[in-house]
């Protein structure tokens, strides 16, 4: 269970750290506070922001900039999110397609495609919210009812 958490949130930062409002996930482990908008980062975040100005850096060098755990580091490595070589270049892959891309999570196709599936799913859960007010509790079978999916 551990491991689940620390694989979906490296050490998400909840609150801000100045002013103690919620931060609001921006992408690539960058989080922004809706009260102050300061900018904090969780592992990932540190990690990926150093290496972009030490491209050539290793492990323990990213350990020791950062305060991210060796762990941590050889982690984010093993999930593909780095890709340390024999010369300890790290490279980013995209997380849907597996090609190698600069900067981000996704190649700029995919990162396209996944913000228009999270805005349609959005838009239908809405949908279905709506509908829901004139129908009573059963929530009609249309392509966005995943909510409601049963097995
Ligand atoms: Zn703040
Ligand atoms: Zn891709």
């Amino acid at each position: 269970m551990r491991e689940l958490l620390f694989k979906s949130y490296y050490n998400r930062p909840f609150t801000c750290s100045s002013c103690g409002g919620n931060l609001i996930f921006k992408g690539v482990g960058e989080y922004h506070c809706e009260m102050c908008s300061a900018i904090e980062y969780d592992d990932y975040g540190k990690v990926r922001r150093y290496l972009e100005e030490h491209s050539g850096a290793n492990v323990s060098q990213i350990e020791q900039a950062t305060g991210v755990s060796r762990k941590s580091i050889q982690q984010m490595v093993k999930e593909e999110r780095f890709d340390v070589t024999q010369d300890s270049r790290i490279s980013l892959y995209c997380e849907r397609c597996h090609q190698k891309i600069q900067t981000g999570r996704f190649c700029s196709k995919c990162e396209l495609e996944y913000n228009r599936e999270l805005e349609e799913r959005n838009r239908s859960v809405r949908n279905i919210k709506m509908e829901g007010i004139g129908m009573g509790s059963e929530a009609k079978d249309n392509k966005g009812a995943k909510r409601f999916e049963r097995h």
